[in-house]
């Protein structure tokens, strides 16, 4: 079932959901299943899956000559979504990205996607390579990703690339897009952020989830931002519990985003780790809480491949 028919199943009240890392390369797939298992209990009706794209990384050779390589450390996107469909009964929503994807590649992705059942992807640019510093698009593929959501929408309406369209074999994608409470890294201010969220909502988007964030009035005016501008959809708060001393610094710099003083000193002096990840725990719980006093349709938790925390939390809300 589609996210957009879940949250409307949910009549007003909140849901649970999570996003899920793809394991490493060589890493069994038991070890997400057991992230996986203590989450079900509170009756996620999606999991979202991340894409993650290659890398490069340099070999050197025995006559000295470094030799460039790419490597996907993290492969496995639409394998992992049937394999958690298929062995927790749950609708899963792959993360499909721009990057590194021709048009076709894309379309034959969602091929894939269309025949295991699977009728929700989230549709992202992605982010850019670490060492090429900024995006660089595929040349036959998307810069943006509007132009994602569009693709995706015209197979929605059986428009094939380079094809006869058959309106018979239309797909019947619902579109999940990023939104950013603290506007994205690279827009030039917070107006221009949220123009281009509601061409992707006039492009096709469904529903939008938000990058986390740790102040709640930051979610509230991004919301009130979006409304301000004819953006209706649905909009799915990200949350993130901080769980060590080393995310104070690791987090902002990664996602661009504000800790408040009060949690950043808390944690700051926490007297060990355990301390700091209760101290974030609960900041996590209370934001949760609000939120759900504020009727957001889910709220959607970044695992990062650890699920204890997030047990925890929900075991208070759920
Ligand atoms: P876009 O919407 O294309 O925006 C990118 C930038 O371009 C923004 O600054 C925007 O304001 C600007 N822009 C947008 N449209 C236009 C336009 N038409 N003309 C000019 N400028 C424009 N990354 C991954 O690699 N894999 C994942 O699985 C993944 N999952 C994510 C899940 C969530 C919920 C979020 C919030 C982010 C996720 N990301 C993931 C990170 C995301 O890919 C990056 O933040 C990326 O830098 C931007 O993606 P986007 O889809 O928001 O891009």
């Amino acid at each position: 079932m589609k996210v957009t028919d879940h949250l409307a199943q949910a009549q007003g009240k909140t849901l649970f959901s999570f996003e899920v890392l793809p394991p490493r390369k060589g890493e069994n797939i038991q070890n997400l299943f057991n992230n996986i298992e203590p989450l079900m209990e509170f009756k996620p009706p999606f999991i979202d899956v991340t894409y993650h794209r290659e890398e490069y990384m340099y070999q050197r050779h025995p006559n000295g000559l470094l030799e460039k390589k790419t490597v996907r450390k993290r492969p496995g996107t639409v394998g992992i979504c049937a394999a958690i469909k298929n062995r927790f009964d749950v609708d899963t929503v792959p993360h499909l990205i721009c990057g590194g994807f021709t048009k076709e590649e894309t379309e034959n992705a969602l091929i894939d996607l269309h025949f295991l059942g699977i009728d929700t992807v989230l549709a992202l640019r992605g982010d850019p390579i670490k060492s090429e510093g900024h995006f660089i698009p595929h040349p036959d593929g998307h810069a943006y990703a509007c132009d994602l959501i569009g693709q995706v929408n015209d197979l929605n309406k059986g428009e094939y690339l380079n094809q006869e369209q058959d309106e018979t074999a239309a797909t019947n994608f619902c579109i999940g897009t990023a939104g950013y409470p603290e506007k994205h890294f690279e827009s030039p201010n917070s107006g221009a952020d949220i123009r281009y969220l509601k061409h992707k909502v006039d492009r096709g988007a469904d529903y939008i989830v938000t990058q986390m964030f740790f102040d709640n009035e930051q979610f509230f005016n991004f919301e009130k931002r979006c409304r301000d501008a004819g953006i209706m959809v649905p909009i799915i708060p990200g949350l993130k519990p901080l769980t060590t001393k080393s995310q104070l610094t690791m987090l902002p710099r990664s996602f661009y985003l504000n800790i408040p003083e009060a949690l950043a000193e808390a944690v700051h002096h926490a007297s060990n780790n355990e301390a700091a990840r209760q101290i974030g725990i609960e900041w996590c719980i209370n934001q949760s809480k609000e939120l759900m006093a504020h009727g957001v349709p889910s709220l959607h938790y970044y695992t990062m491949s650890k699920s204890e925390s997030i047990r925890r939390i929900a075991a208070a809300l759920f």
